[in-house]
């Protein structure tokens, strides 16, 4: 049981509730937020709510306290789980995960980030070269990633628009390998408006990103608490490049990268006569130079698409206005996208763990670390929403299975008789979006496939045609009377964190995620070998160009479907992060806020399941160990023969007998309340 610090900062874990209900639920959680104690246990899972303030809980002494330890013995923490999730790698050598979700702003960064520092302090104590080497490049990634990856937005100033997940390799004396990073890429809009502090500060271009309409229409330039720190964030960024391993040369091409797309982002087009033109020719003349191409090539690229005609014939048809500015900025969106997964794809390079050899080394074990977008829900919900919440439906169902897989496992291991828990499993909605045939993307990219002009609304029509009577599935035109859907384009669907109502517009483009294969061939053909190696694809001509590529959101669930399966063979910890306000202030807990992001998280569930079978666990030993003082048995003389006989006898005196039971190495007890005594016993004493 975590260290009682008193009542008046709360319990310390929410099992201790008298009752499970909302009410005490949240009462708990603001009272320990007030007190500043923002971890709270539900057994192993830590919840976190975010204190907008630095806390002087991270140091040295910190970690030193944490390290080692059982998971009860210290205030709940980060560092607790990530100790946990490391013992579980180094004695049994299972392979483990920590999976960090909340909502934007909710504190999943900053989280992924202590623990990683946790990990990097704790291990390689005999300070070996090529481990400290490995540790460096693990936790500059971080950085860089950052750089290229976060943008701000209206939630949350540092925001990650790209999901993370970071393998971490362990040799058998527990020191870190390697490492490897998946990348789940969604929002390329909204990082290009929101323009990454570090990425416009170190370009040196044009200082003002006021000058760049992908930037100025964030409206959101000037992030107050980074600004001032552009260029010292722009050496960090630099050195850590550096320190990874990009040569001159790449990191040269990162930056023309993105001046092209900056540039791009201010390129007009004109309609004179009949023709379409780009307004002025710096524009083009400046992204030939960047991109090492030929400017004529450039403009064509802009203005015209090949196209093969039904008789095999090869064919320039120009574009309208409408069209040049719609390949521009998918052009501009694809750079950046592919530059981000290029950079990820470089680091893994250098992180991979070489020459491993198991007979030579031991086990290979892995601690992964998933930051992921938590659930979204807002005014309009469009189709970055729907993936992100197909996927938080993905999660939590490995949630609950994972997690009531691990406790059935323990009590197998242990002997002990398992009852069964009802939950509601969400298996249902899962399916409605990715069923074959059947679900949600199915229709979607039936509607893409489909030639001729499908438009948002009648895919729509379709997507009611097959889903209408589907208990999670409302469309607007089949409940007309509902006023809370205002447009003829919306679908709702029921999700485990509750009704979102998404609007289809837009979906389909973004579904589609076009880009005209003329771009990718005046990519491929740069002079530039970095861009050369970014866009292989442009190498086919437009004959050989695939005619049904994977949509978005095919591409999507399949990179969720694996990282489902990856982080179904490990042993899973949770940190749920939880928003206290809008405001990023310290002091304001916004109880609506919050509690609407207990009920999505599901942590009442949690706390149930928990508590449904036994709240707590622990060895024998170390139960003895920290109780043995309230029982004349075993105090000062220990009488028993065996610990279990010791513990046998302290529960039988402190009378909750029938609350326990006794596995082949652990004391089990039902209700966390016969601890409580124990522990307020052992404070009185
Ligand atoms: P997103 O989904 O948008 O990426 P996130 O959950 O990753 O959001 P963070 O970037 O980790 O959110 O946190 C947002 C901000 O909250 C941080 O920039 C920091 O100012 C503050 N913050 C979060 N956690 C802590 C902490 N433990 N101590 C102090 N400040 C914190
Ligand atoms: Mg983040």
């Amino acid at each position: 049981m975590a260290e009682l610090e008193g009542l008046e900062f709360g319990k310390s874990d929410f099992v201790l509730l008298d009752e499970v209900n909302m009410e005490q639920f949240m009462e708990n959680l603001k009272l320990r937020f007030e007190k500043a104690r923002i971890y709270t246990f539900i057994g192993e899972v830590v919840v976190s709510v975010n204190p907008y303030k630095q806390m002087d809980i991270y140091g040295k002494e910190a970690i030193d306290a944490y390290r080692g330890r059982e998971l009860y013995e210290n205030p709940p923490h980060l560092y607790a789980v990530a100790d946990a999730a490391y013992k579980a790698m180094k004695r049994r050598a299972k392979d483990t995960c920590i999976v960090i979700s909340g909502e934007s702003g909710a504190g999943k960064t900053e989280a992924s980030k202590y623990i990683m520092q946790y990990i990097a302090a704790i291990t390689n104590p005999s300070q070996r070269a090529e481990v400290e080497s490995v540790k460096n490049v693990l936790l500059k990634s971080n950085c860089v990633l950052e750089a290229f990856g976060n943008a701000k937005t209206n939630r949350n100033d540092n925001s990650s628009r790209f999901g993370k997940y970071m393998d971490i390799n362990f040799n058998f004396n527990g020191d870190p390998t390697g490492g490897h990073i998946n990348n789940y890429l969604l929002e390329k809009v909204r990082l290009l408006r929101g323009g990454s502090e570090e990425m416009l500060g170190s370009l040196h271009l044009q200082n003002d990103p006021v000058n760049y309409v992908y930037t100025r229409e964030g409206a959101a330039s000037t992030v107050s608490s980074t600004s001032n720190n552009d260029r010292s964030n722009h050496r960090a960024v630099l050195s850590a490049l550096q320190v990874i391993g990009f040569s001159e040369e790449e990191i040269d091409s990162i930056y023309r990268i993105l001046g092209t797309i900056l540039i791009l982002g201010n390129l007009q087009f004109e309609t004179d006569s009949e023709s379409v033109q780009v307004v002025g020719s710096e524009a083009v003349s400046d992204i030939a130079g960047l991109t090492t191409t030929e400017p004529d090539n450039v403009t064509k690229s802009l203005l015209y698409r090949t196209v093969a005609t039904g008789g095999g014939e090869v064919i320039e048809k120009g574009h309208t206005e409408k069209e040049a500015c719609f390949g521009r900025d998918a052009f501009a969106k694809a750079l950046y996208e592919r530059l981000f997964c290029w950079i990820v794809a470089r680091i893994n390079a250098v992180i991979e763990v070489k020459d491993y050899n198991p007979v030579l080394h031991g086990k290979n074990t892995v601690i992964g670390v998933l930051d992921i977008y938590g659930f979204e829900i807002f005014d309009n919900n469009s189709f970055e929403q729907f993936c992100i919440n197909y996927c938080n439906e993905k999660l939590q169902q490995l949630f609950i299975e994972l997690i009531l897989r691990q406790e059935q496992d323990e009590y197998q291991r242990e002997g002990i008789t398992w009852q069964h828990i009802d939950y509601f499993n969400n298996q249902i909605i899962v399916d409605l979006v990715e069923q074959p045939h059947k679900g949600i993307i199915s229709v979607l990219d039936e509607a893409c496939l489909t030639v001729g002009k499908v438009t948002d609304t009648i895919c729509l029509e379709s997507m009611d045609a097959k889903l209408g009577q589907h208990p999670h599935y409302t469309s607007r035109k089949l409940t007309p009377s509902d006023k809370t859907m205002e447009f003829h384009r919306d679908f709702r669907i029921r999700h485990y964190a509750g009704d979102v109502t998404y609007s289809v517009e837009g979906f389909l483009d973004k579904n589609k995620d076009p880009l005209f294969q003329d771009f990718k061939r005046l990519m491929y053909n740069s002079s530039n070998p970095v861009l050369k190696e970014m866009w292989p694809d442009g190498q086919l001509s437009i004959t050989e160009v695939t005619k049904r590529p994977l949509t978005a959101a095919t591409l999507f669930k399949n990179s969720i479907v694996a990282l489902v399966d990856k982080l179904g063979c490990k042993e899973p910890y949770y940190v749920r992060c939880i928003k206290p306000n809008e405001m990023k202030s310290p002091v304001l807990f916004d109880d609506a806020r919050c509690q609407h992001q207990v009920a999505y998280l599901g942590l009442l569930e949690n706390v149930r399941v928990r508590r449904a079978g036994f709240a707590y666990r622990q060895p024998y030993a170390r139960f003895l160990q920290r109780y043995k003082m309230t029982c004349e048995y075993t105090w000062p003389n220990h009488l028993m023969e065996t610990d279990r006989e010791a513990v046998e006898a302290i529960v039988t005196q402190h009378g909750f007998q029938d609350d326990v039971a006794y596995g082949h190495t652990k004391l089990f007890v039902r209700t966390p309340r016969s601890l409580f005594t124990l522990e307020q016993e052992r404070a009185a004493l």
